[in-house]
Parts: structure tokens; C-alpha cells; sequence
């Protein structure tokens, strides 16, 4: 599994970095990126956690 954060969408609000800090992380300008090629399965379901609770839905499911 890959995922993308749109960054125009993306608020910063932190929830994603927090609720997964394996797979999201800030940015240096500030919207939340994804730092993993591909989704190792271990984090699947928290990662999905983050992208289902992100208050924009700027968590996108990427090729
Ligand atoms: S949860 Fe969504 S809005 Fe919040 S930092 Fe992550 S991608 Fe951005």
C-alpha cells in the first residue's frame, strides 16, 4: 500500500505525525509528507488510522 498527502489540502494539524510517526512527518514548509515508498503491512492499519481521521481527507491512497 502507498499513500500520498495532497499538500494544498493538508492543514498541518498534526493528527497524522502523531497517530503514525513511522510513515508521516513534517515537512521543513510545513504540511505533513509521506516519507515511505511503500507502506510496510506492520503500520497498514495505523496508517489508514491517520488517513481516515485526517480532518481534510489530505491522505490519499498513491499508485
Ligand atoms: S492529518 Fe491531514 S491535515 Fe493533519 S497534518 Fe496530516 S495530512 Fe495534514
Amino acid at each position: 500500500m502507498k499513500l500520498k498527502v495532497d499538500e494544498s489540502l493538508c492543514i498541518s494539524c498534526g493528527y497524522c505525525v502523531g497517530v503514525c510517526p513511522e510513515v508521516f512527518e513534517f515537512s521543513d514548509d510545513g504540511p505533513s509528507h509521506v516519507k515511505v515508498d511503500t507502506i510496510p503491512e506492520n503500520l497498514e492499519d495505523t496508517a489508514m488510522e491517520a488517513k481516515e481521521g485526517c480532518p481534510t481527507e489530505a491522505i490519499k491512497e498513491a499508485d
